[in-house]
């Protein structure tokens, strides 16, 4: 550690100050949608390739931990979400936090049918989990329910969303250099 290494320095010398706009930063790019809500259904890990982080804006050089989301399956690569190791932690937490998005009780009120949502599960001995589900009519029954929007399934028995807030999965790539996104599609890396 402690090399100053030219080109480096930003992400391993961020003051308190720079840290603090950065959470200010990821929490207006999820309220207009520009960085995702939705917990990102594969995240891979492995050395950047200059492309510029989706919080911070500065390429992820090629010494650098990358972290690189997909958050919809059936999104193109080119609409991966790219972070510093640091910018994710902070999407991660800040994403996480309520503040900006409130739950709504789903005694309350119901998403729109095939509205994407975050919702909040409740399963058996007080765990609950947050997944990403549609409020669905059911073509067999003509009945409204619960699907996983990744798989299409219905919720395993038991499993009840208690809770629900919108879920802006994208745009995701509007805040990357006007113009470019067309020609970063065929150099994502895939990573296991
Ligand atoms: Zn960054």
């Amino acid at each position: 550690m402690g090399s100053p290494a030219a080109g480096a320095m930003h992400m391993t010398d961020r003051s308190d100050e720079e840290l603090k706009c950065l959470r200010a930063r990821a929490r207006a790019r999820l309220e207009e949608g520009t960085l995702p809500r939705a917990k990102a259904v594969r995240t891979w890990g492995g050395l950047g390739t200059g492309q510029p982080c989706a919080l911070c804006d500065t390429p992820i050089d090629s010494h650098e931990p990358e972290f690189e989301l997909q958050v919809d399956l059936s999104a193109p690569a080119s609409q991966a979400v790219r972070f510093h190791r640091e910018c994710h932690a902070i999407w991660d937490t800040v994403r996480g936090e309520s503040s900006w998005a409130q739950w709504i009780p789903v005694a309350q009120r119901l998403p729109a049918p095939d509205e994407l949502v975050e919702a909040r599960v409740s399963l058996a001995e007080n765990r609950t989990v947050v997944l990403n589900l549609l409020w669905v009519k059911d073509e067999a029954s003509g009945a409204h329910i619960w699907v996983n929007s990744t798989t299409m399934a219905p919720l395993p028995e038991g499993w009840l969303p208690s809770a629900w807030r919108p879920c802006v999965a994208g745009p995701i790539d509007s805040h990357g250099p006007a113009e470019s996104a067309g020609a970063t599609g065929a150099s994502v890396p895939r990573r296991a």
